[in-house]
């Protein structure tokens, strides 16, 4: 599993990441950052959280 957040689209809400504190962090600037693009399988249930959770939609998964 890939995960690619879109720095364009996130508000700095961080439901990400108290949903997926392995997956993702915020950066110096307040946004969303992937911790690693590719998704380790034991937290890919936190990625698809994560992607669900985002308001504005800013996360994209692919295998
Ligand atoms: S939930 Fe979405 S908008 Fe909020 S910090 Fe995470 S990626 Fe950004």
């Amino acid at each position: 599993m890939r995960l690619t957040v879109d720095p364009s689209r996130c508000r700095g809400h961080a439901q990400c990441v108290l949903a997926a504190p392995n997956v993702v962090m915020l950066n110096d600037d307040g946004k969303s950052q992937v911790i690693s693009e590719i998704v380790d399988a034991a937290y890919a249930d936190e990625a698809r959280t994560a992607e669900l959770l985002c308001p504005e939609e800013a996360f994209t998964i692919t295998d």
